[in-house]
């Protein structure tokens, strides 16, 4: 028998009845089956364009297939794709200089996923607790924010408040606190002689693009400070130019002791992600007690290096500022009592729909029928992140289609 099926499938309702016969069903994507993508755009399997508003949830800012993210990719894939950190390679010295040149961290961890590098630097920060800060053993405590996301693994489920994200993945990890996000005096009043870090979002995207009351991460920085508490930020969605700064706390003029990115690391080729380091803790990790066997290939490294290089040279994160600040003021004019809020910064933006509004779901429906692709968050709000390249015309033309749905 013939394991391998031969190209059968043609339409658009014959892709989605594949996928629900032989998939985990751990999605409910839009029924729209891609197979080109090009800047903003994506065209469908019918040949539809669409401009893709969602980015892979911040993981293309530098639009699909860039050319030069590309040719790096197809250089060093055709030259030496993996070593394992058993052996040195060639491109990892550049990647980690290059990062810490952009980002002024000291010391970079490379991982793959957004949640693996999570997790690393909640490791990071308990043996820092307990080798540096003197936190009595297995005793150490890590406070994290209500509605967070980072990620999916069971330690990270463990202190989400999210019950679908979490109910029926016990039993959890134990060391975690959850504190009210924005509200800087329940975080001090969180703080033991046994916390070690405090874990936050600059801006929680999956929540729904939820920003903190002005000076919130300022205060959290001096708390940390004051206590001995790691500031761990996870820019893994609102880093790398999306909210129109290289990374957001640049906003606040606040630095992390440990800042996590992944996502547009690698401009959506390659799974990149890494812990950035401003200070000590990184020292804590000897070798052998922490690794990954892809984690800082030469491949994902080659990828990663270009990926920034473009954001930078491009000058994406500089766009994504001034054609984020016109398209959030195009939805703001929409007038239509559907509408509850426009909020966001930079291009990570979100119309949160009124309850009566039928639901976000229907209105990215409509979207999609109108060739624009974004996503529902929760019921009520729709999230609006294209790509950081985009013109002033297709900012103008994303706000036409919105006013076309919602009013
Ligand atoms: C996407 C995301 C993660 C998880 O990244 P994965 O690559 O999906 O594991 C973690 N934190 C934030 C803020 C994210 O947006």
């Amino acid at each position: 028998m013939n394991h391998f099926a031969p190209q059968t499938l043609k339409s658009a309702e014959d892709f989605i009845a594949r996928e629900n016969e032989f998939g985990a069903m751990n999605y409910k994507p839009l029924d729209v089956v891609l197979r080109r993508g090009e800047g903003v755009y994506v065209w469908d399997v019918d040949g539809r364009r669409y401009m893709d508003c969602l980015s892979a949830y911040s993981a293309v800012n530098q639009g699909h297939c860039h050319p030069r993210i590309l040719a790096a990719l197809t250089e060093q894939a055709s030259r030496l794709t993996l070593t394992s950190r058993a052996f040195r390679n060639d491109q990892l010295a550049l990647f980690y200089e290059e990062v810490c040149a952009l980002t002024r961290a000291h010391k970079v961890l490379p991982m793959n996923s957004g949640a693996e590098a999570v997790e690393s630097a909640l490791k990071l920060a308990r043996k820092w607790g307990y080798a540096v800060k003197g936190a009595p053993a297995g005793q150490a405590e890590i406070i994290v924010c209500a509605n967070n996301f980072h990620g999916r693994t069971i330690t990270i489920v463990g202190f989400s408040s999210d019950p679908g994200s979490r109910e029926g993945f016990g039993p959890f990890s134990a060391g975690f606190k959850m504190v009210p996000f924005g509200d800087a005096a329940a975080l001090e009043a969180a703080i033991t002689p046994n916390t070690v870090a405090f874990l936050v979002e600059p801006i929680q995207g999956e929540a729904g693009v939820i920003i903190p009351p002005p000076g919130y991460l300022k205060k959290a920085r001096a708390l940390c400070t004051r206590h001995n508490v790691l500031f761990i930020l996870d820019e893994i969605q609102t880093g790398l130019g999306r909210t129109g700064k290289l990374l957001a706390e640049e906003h606040d003029g606040v630095e992390a002791d440990l800042t996590i990115i992944g996502k547009a690391l690698a401009g959506g080729f390659y799974p990149v992600s890494a812990v950035l380091s401003n200070n000590e803790a990184m020292s804590v990790l000897h070798p052998g007690e922490h690794g990954s066997t892809f984690g800082g290939n030469p491949l994902a490294c080659a990828v990663a290096r270009m990926a920034l290089k473009v954001l930078v040279e491009e000058g994406m994160i500089e766009n994504a500022a001034r054609v984020g600040e016109r398209l959030k003021r195009n939805l703001e004019d929409i007038r239509s009592n559907l509408v509850k809020e426009v909020r966001g910064v930079g291009l990570m933006l979100a119309v949160e729909l009124d309850p009566e509004a039928g639901g976000a779901r229907p209105a990215c429906e409509a979207l999609q029928a109108r060739g624009l692709l974004a996503k529902e968050t929760h019921d009520h709000t729709i999230r609006i992140a294209p790509p950081l390249i985009l013109t002033d015309e297709q900012a103008d033309w994303i706000g036409d289609q919105f006013k076309a749905v919602l009013t």
